[in-house]
Order: C-alpha cells, then sequence, then structure tokens
C-alpha cells in the first residue's frame, strides 16, 4: 500500500528563469543543482526500469512498440544538445493499462500506458507527453529532487528497488511497513510545480524542433484535468506526480508563440496504431495490478527461520544498529536486521518469513519514518494508523495512548492488538515521535500474545537505547 504522499514544500528554487531578451525569445531553461552524476541516473533507472518490466503488464505488440521508439527517437533527436548525455538509454515501452499516465526513470527509461494513446485525440498529443517526460529525464529531476530533500533515509540502500516498487505501488513485507512507505521512487517521480513548468517548457521547445505544434501538449493536460475532475478515474496518477503549476494553456500557448514549429512530422502512423490497440487484451487497471502483486512480491526481505515454529530467548548480549542518519539502537545480538526502503525490522530468529505464499512478520521490533501532514503528534500518528489499518482491518487501539520519551523527545505510545497470523492475538505498541524536520518516526513492538511477557523485557530495553541523530 502506498501512502500519498503531500506535495514537498519546495523552496523557491528559481529553476524557470524567463527570459528577457524580449517576448519573442524561447524561455531558458536552466538546470537543476544535482549532486549525482547521470552515470548514477542510468543505474538508477537501468535497475528501476527491470522492476518496472516484471510487474507490469508490458505490451509486446510489434508495431506498436516501434511506433512509441520512432516518436521517442524523434524527440530525442530535438532536444538541446547541451543537456543530452551520451550515456542516457532511452527506451519507450508501451504499458497495457488503462489510466491516462506515462512516467520516465532517470537516464532514459520510459513507460507509456495505454490510457494515454485512448485519450489522445491525435499524435501530437501523445508526442507533447512524451516530450514532457523526456524533458524531466534531461534535467534529471528525479536526481534533482533527491539532491535537495536530503533524505536521511537514503543510505539505507536499495535505492533502485524502491523506485521500482514505489512505481509499482505493491511491497510485501510487515502489513504495518506498508502503512509508511516513504520511497525514494516516490521522492524521484513526484515533481514539484517548478519542475513541472521546466518539463512543460522544454517539453514544448523539443516538440516545435520536431515538427509538432507544442499547443497540443496543453490540449493534452487539459483532457488530463478534465478526466480527473470528472472522477473518471483517468487522470489521477497523472496529476499526483506532474502537480499543475496553474496556468499551463497560458504559458505553454505563450511559448508556442516564440517558438519556430519545424517541417511537420509525418503523423500517419497514429490511426493505424489505434487499430493495433484495438486488438490487444483489454487494459488493465494500476490498482488490479496493486493488489495481484500485495502478496509475495519481490521485495520481501529473505525469511529468518520458519514462522510458527518457537522463538529462541533474546540475547542478554546487545548489538548496535544504525538507520541512516535517524536513529541508532542496541539489540539483542541474535536478533537479524531487515532493512527495506521505509523501515528496519529486527526480528529473532522465525519472527519474519513466508507463510501460505505471504511475507508474515510476528514477532520483533520495527523502526521507520513517515511523512506527516500536521505538527500535532496525535494527529500525525491517528492519520498514519489509520492508514495502516486500511490493510488490516481488524487492527484495534487496545488502551489509552500515553505520553513517554523517545530520545529525550515527548513521543506517544499506541497499543494495539490485531490477529495474529500464527493464530490467536497479537500485541503491538507503536511509539511515535517528530524529527526535526517534521518527518513522523516510530519504534513499534510486536509479539503473539502467548510470547509478549517473554519478549516485554527485550523490547523495554531497546525502546530505552533508541538514540535519535537526525539532529547532529
Ligand atoms: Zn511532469
Amino acid at each position: 500500500m502506498v501512502i500519498k504522499s503531500t506535495p514537498r514544500a519546495v523552496a523557491a528554487l528559481m529553476a524557470v528563469s524567463l527570459s528577457t531578451a524580449g517576448l519573442c525569445a524561447q524561455t531558458a531553461i536552466k538546470l537543476p543543482k544535482n549532486k549525482y552524476t547521470p552515470e548514477q541516473d542510468v543505474q538508477l533507472g537501468r535497475e528501476a526500469a527491470a522492476e518496472v518490466r516484471k510487474q507490469y503488464p508490458i505490451i509486446k505488440d510489434e508495431r506498436i512498440a516501434r511506433y512509441l521508439t520512432t516518436l521517442g527517437d524523434r524527440l530525442v533527436a530535438a532536444a538541446p544538445s547541451e543537456l543530452k548525455q551520451p550515456v542516457y538509454e532511452y527506451s519507450f515501452t508501451p504499458v497495457n493499462l488503462k489510466e491516462i499516465n506515462a512516467f520516465a526513470l532517470p537516464g532514459g527509461p520510459m513507460f507509456v500506458q495505454r490510457g494515454m494513446f485512448d485519450a489522445a485525440a491525435g499524435e501530437g498529443e501523445v508526442v507533447g507527453v512524451m516530450a514532457h517526460e523526456v524533458s524531466h529525464v534531461l534535467l534529471r529531476h528525479g536526481t534533482a529532487n533527491a539532491t535537495k530533500a536530503q533524505n536521511p533515509w537514503l543510505q539505507l540502500g536499495q535505492v533502485a528497488g524502491a523506485v521500482g516498487g514505489a512505481v509499482v505501488g505493491g511491497s510485501a513485507g510487515s502489513a504495518i511497513a506498508q502503512g509508511s512507505q516513504f520511497g525514494l521512487g516516490t521522492l524521484l517521480l513526484r515533481y514539484s510545480r517548478d519542475y513541472e513548468k521546466q518539463a512543460d517548457l522544454l517539453g514544448a521547445q523539443i516538440m516545435a524542433r520536431a515538427g509538432y505544434d507544442p499547443r497540443a501538449l496543453a490540449h493534452m493536460f487539459e483532457t488530463i484535468e478534465r478526466e480527473t475532475q470528472g472522477g473518471g478515474g483517468g487522470g489521477p496518477q497523472w496529476m499526483s506526480s506532474h502537480p499543475n503549476p496553474g496556468n499551463r494553456t497560458v504559458y505553454i500557448t505563450k511559448e508556442a508563440e516564440s517558438l519556430t514549429i519545424a517541417s511537420a512530422a509525418d503523423t500517419s502512423g497514429f490511426q493505424p496504431i489505434k487499430t493495433a490497440f484495438a486488438s490487444l487484451p483489454p487494459a488493465k487497471a494500476t490498482s488490479d495490478l496493486a493488489r495481484a502483486e500485495g502478496s509475495g512480491g519481490g521485495e520481501a526481505p529473505p525469511s529468518v527461520g520458519t514462522p510458527g515454529q518457537p522463538i529462541p530467548a533474546p540475547s542478554s548480549q546487545y548489538q548496535e544498529i544504525r538507520g541512516g542518519k535517524v536513529f541508532e539502537a542496541a539489540v539483542p545480538s541474535n536478533w537479524t536486521s531487515l532493512p527495506s526502503k521505509s523501515s528496519i525490522k529486527v526480528v529473532p530468529q522465525n519472527g519474519y518469513g513466508e507463510m501460505n505464499g505471504q511475507a508474515v512478520f510476528t514477532h520483533g521490533v520495527e523502526f521507520g519514518i513517515t511523512k506527516a501532514g500536521t505538527r500535532d503528534l496525535r494527529e500525525a500518528t491517528n492519520v498514519w494508523l489509520k492508514a495502516v489499518a486500511q490493510n488490516n482491518p481488524e487492527l484495534r487501539v487496545a488502551g489509552t495512548q500515553q505520553a513517554v520519551q523517545i530520545s529525550q523527545r515527548s513521543g506517544l505510545a499506541t497499543p494495539l492488538v490485531n490477529p495474529s497470523p500464527l493464530g490467536g492475538r497479537e500485541h503491538i505498541v507503536v511509539y511515535t515521535t517528530f524529527l526535526v524536520d517534521g518527518t513522523l518516526f516510530y519504534y513499534l513492538t510486536l509479539a503473539p500474545e502467548k510470547d509478549a511477557e517473554a519478549l516485554q523485557d527485550a523490547f523495554v530495553r531497546i525502546g530505552r537505547s533508541i538514540r535519535l541523530t537526525d539532529a547532529r
């Protein structure tokens, strides 16, 4: 499950600098600050694309694939030479999903959903969205986002897997962890309004050089907005990643007036391709995909023993673990750490593994972070728990929430009960506090009712050992 994150309040990174040379000049676009290398863009994109290809219904039809590649190649050829990266590996892949959406990963892999073709009135509109996506790639917006976010969690690794996971939207792991996905993919693929405007303007310029009228891009956006508002379910995906900077039609039209459109591209391939689409199996909805991938997906950490087998007593020896720049803690030396993109579980033997084809987390602790939309701890905690409960319909608060100290910060302890995958009930206590940047940090303890007492001392000792290090 992916929790929709609120768009990050982005500091006014004046990425779009309007040319002062006169009304007729095209807008100059400035490459945003980026601490990653183009090679890292390529590596990220390559690994994430492999993940997407595994989980998405890729259209194998030769005609459609070739057509999309022809369009993509035209756009890449028309890109400004100062933004071209020789190491980039462009690819243009059609996907049999019905939402109006397209996305491009760092370094070049682009995926265009069938819904985009179905909604487009002509080739120029599909090309417009592709030009917008190519512009995100050329301007390296994904890794520029990562640069400015300085997400302390990035050190946990599994970067590309996280991208793939967030794109695809499903992840195995503990049910609790699924409420807290704070994935890099979200970071890499959700753009600020500044970046959106950059991609629109550069996209318009590229379209003109490739022989298309940029106003088709504005028209496609209007269609997407209409779909979104009409509640047809076609457009929200696109809108959540590519927020409207406002006045989109106005500034794209204005930009178009400053541009010279090269000799018109041959668009005769569009109608036959619409016919080719009609011969495919019906398009799937992304939500069906996420459900199908929801259990036993590729991202589950390896098993630690066999769930259901007895749990050995926690060692009296403790070892240090560290979660990026966020926290340090001490855990029993015979427990195993399982880091994932937004959390670290630490489990005793037989506390995590596959059972009936599903990854289950039955004993241990978990540390994680999740975005918070408020500075009110109780409210932030409850919003997050509500999201967790969507995947755990029988999760219940079991007592009163209490004020606690976590690493000398004010925290909140919330006792919960849930049916255990092993039968009976499991006891969960979630401890929450804020990090300095307003992100919610949580620590939770989990054990089936019958084992709760045996693990209690270890849980208390781990909790007391937590040191939040994000302020250093
Ligand atoms: Zn965009």
